[in-house]
């Protein structure tokens, strides 16, 4: 369990809505609210972490289901021809600004900073 107000642990837990596009036991992928790009998703794992600095060894499976689930998610979505972008902001200074692990996957046009 991740703090309460995590707004990405309420949405992993169905809480609060969001546009999915993927979910299973240990992930969640939906539809950013504020989308960079015309398709901006965020991969999210449902076990609350609060940056890439915390991940240890034993996650390393989970990691790799988080990576290879970005061109899945892509494939699905039509952005894989022209190419899409993978981030992960990690700390305040690189522009994290939910305290929750996420992947964003930007695509399908023009892409802005995130
Ligand atoms: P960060 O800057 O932390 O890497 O990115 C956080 C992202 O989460 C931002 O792109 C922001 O638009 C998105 N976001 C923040 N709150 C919500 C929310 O309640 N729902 C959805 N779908 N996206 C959110
Ligand atoms: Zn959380």
């Amino acid at each position: 369990m991740g703090p309460a107000d995590c707004i990405f642990c309420l949405i992993a837990s169905g809480s609060a809505p969001a546009k999915k596009v993927y979910e299973d036991d240990k992930i969640v992928a939906f539809h950013d609210i504020h989308p960079k790009a015309p398709v901006h998703v965020l991969v999210i794992p449902k076990k609350h972490v609060a940056t890439l600095t915390e991940y240890l060894p034993e996650d390393a499976d989970l990691l790799g289901k988080m990576m290879l689930l970005l061109p899945q998610i892509a494939k699905t979505l039509g952005i894989t021809a022209r190419g899409y972008k993978v981030v992960i902001n990690t700390g305040k200074e690189a522009g994290q600004v939910v305290f929750h692990f996420h992947i964003h996957l930007l695509g399908g046009g023009t892409i802005e900073e995130v």
